[in-house]
């Protein structure tokens, strides 16, 4: 019996100790983004970033340049997809198994045109640091994860991290940005 609880103990201490790295693995890839968002900031832009994990590390990485380029799509997120295509070139891989396999972490939830074009590419595994509550796609304004007139899409699985600080240090870059710019500019 002592033997039995010995075990179970272990397992459980192996069980928390791998939480904690993947924990601490996901708070490192944030912090990525994070400066990525910080980035943008300096630069003017609304400041959001983001990184895309591919077997354990980052591939990609955008940050909004919307004014740098005077392209409103330029979010983010659609500047990591096209380094995630550039690499995918470089090494000789297929896009679509890279995509179902990896993960973008991005310090705001995807805006609605940001969450279609990643089903569209089928990177379908995000996680956000804060919600969206202007433009978010992924359920604060509207829900295009699933459905939304094409159903051969794959779903996408956004959830916000549960990560201490995270949401209240990209909420705190966003704040920092409008407080003086014009309210109404997009993600
Ligand atoms: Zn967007």
């Amino acid at each position: 019996m002592v033997k039995i609880v010995k075990v179970v103990n272990t397992i459980l201490e192996m069980i928390v100790m791998a939480a904690g790295g993947i924990d601490d693995a996901c708070d490192s890839f944030f912090q990525d983004a994070f400066r990525m968002a910080e980035f943008a900031l300096k630069k003017k832009e609304v400041p959001v970033g983001c990184v895309v994990v591919y077997e354990e590390r980052v591939i990609a990485r955008g940050c909004n340049e919307v004014n740098l380029t005077k392209n409103a799509t330029r979010h983010a997120e659609l500047v990591a997809i096209d380094h995630l295509i550039e690499y995918c070139k470089k090494n000789s891989l297929p896009m679509e198994k890279v995509c179902c396999s990896a993960t973008i972490y991005v310090t705001v939830e995807p805006c609605i045109m940001c969450a279609f074009a990643l089903r569209t590419v089928g990177l379908v595994d995000v996680l956000y640091g804060c919600s969206n509550d202007r433009f978010g796609g992924c359920g604060s304004v509207l829900d295009v994860s699933r459905g939304c007139g094409d159903s051969k899409l794959p779903e996408l699985k956004a959830r916000s991290v549960k990560l201490a600080n995270v949401a209240e240090k990209a909420m705190g870059l966003l704040q920092e940005f409008y407080k003086g710019a014009n309210p109404n500019t997009q993600f």
